[in-house]
């Protein structure tokens, strides 16, 4: 029952979460949806949440806004729904994925940037599909469509599209032969300078926050990204050995950012919800930018 194994996980994470009267909820702000590369639907990840007892969940589609409504509309009294969203940005010439929360869902500036974004993702898997045909692998009229595709298309997708045509075993096996950075049909992605990313997401009404910052993150780099307007460093995701979430918490606290964290959940088996969670002090701390 392959169901039942992602809620047993889920239990014996709640089991671990701190109890007691000082405990409050957490929060996991970093969780992908069917809106994007994630294969839970946003109702989906709402009742998750729930299950695992979260106070609060942020939706942080790559590029896009489009699951909070459905989320909000799904979630359940007691557990807030945070706007948020993963934007392809650019610094110092290497990809950073920025997390804007907190944004206003009808800000026309941050919607336009996000459609273009998202447009050329499009052009992008088309031209990963040529490249595929190049290399002698046809995939012809296997993406899905109708009202359950993605908004926001990327290379799982397509490492997905090669499992399921029996190209490749697996989409690690996809990444590995084609699509990794680098990789035979690998194309790049349009990126937004993130001192325009950063600010949209001010200009939406929003708090931004470096998503899983690469060994490039520093004292010296979260300064200028501050200088920009950025407000907050993810510290707490899956992977990140327990010293450096306490160096990222030390430099945060010194440069007067917020802290954030989240399992950066893409579904079953990918990084499960509630695997990283922040405290509700940390999120109000958040929430006031
Ligand atoms: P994209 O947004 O289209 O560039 O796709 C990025 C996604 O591909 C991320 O969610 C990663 O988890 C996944 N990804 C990137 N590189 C690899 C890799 N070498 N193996 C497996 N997944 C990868
Ligand atoms: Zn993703
Ligand atoms: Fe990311
Ligand atoms: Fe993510």
């Amino acid at each position: 029952m392959p169901q039942r194994q992602p809620f047993t996980t889920l239990c014996q994470l709640a089991a671990r979460l701190p109890r007691g009267p000082q405990a409050g909820g957490r929060a996991d702000l970093h969780v992908h949806t069917t809106y994007s590369d994630g294969t839970y639907t946003p109702r989906q990840v709402v009742e998750l949440a729930r299950r695992c007892g979260l106070s609060a969940l942020a939706v942080t589609d790559h590029d896009t806004l489009g699951g909070i409504t459905d989320a909000r509309a799904a979630a359940p009294p007691g557990l807030e729904v945070v706007a948020g969203v993963e934007i392809t940005a650019e610094y110092r010439g290497r990809e950073l994925h920025l997390l804007g929360y907190f944004v206003r869902l009808d800000c026309p500036a941050l919607a336009a940037a996000l459609g273009r974004i998202r447009r050329h993702r499009v052009d992008r898997f088309h031209e990963m599909v040529r490249r595929l045909r190049a290399c002698g692998v046809e995939l012809d009229g296997e993406a899905p469509a109708g009202p359950e595709a993605p908004q926001t298309w990327g290379r799982r997708h397509l490492a997905e599209m090669l499992v399921r045509a029996g190209k490749v075993g697996s989409v690690r096996e996809a990444f590995a032969r084609y699509l990794k950075d680098g990789g035979r049909a690998e194309a790049p992605k349009v990126r937004l300078p993130v001192a325009e990313a950063l600010a949209l997401v001010r200009g939406a009404g929003g708090v931004s926050a470096w998503a899983h910052p690469s060994g490039d993150c520093t004292p010296q780099t979260l300064a200028e990204l501050r200088g920009w307007g950025l407000n907050a460093v993810e510290v707490e995701y899956p992977e990140l050995k327990l010293s450096r979430r306490e160096e990222l918490r030390r430099w945060a606290a010194a440069l007067g950012l917020a802290v954030t964290g989240g399992s950066d959940c893409h579904g079953p088996g990918k990084r499960e919800i509630g695997l990283c969670t922040i405290s509700e002090e940390e999120l109000s701390r958040l929430r006031s930018g």
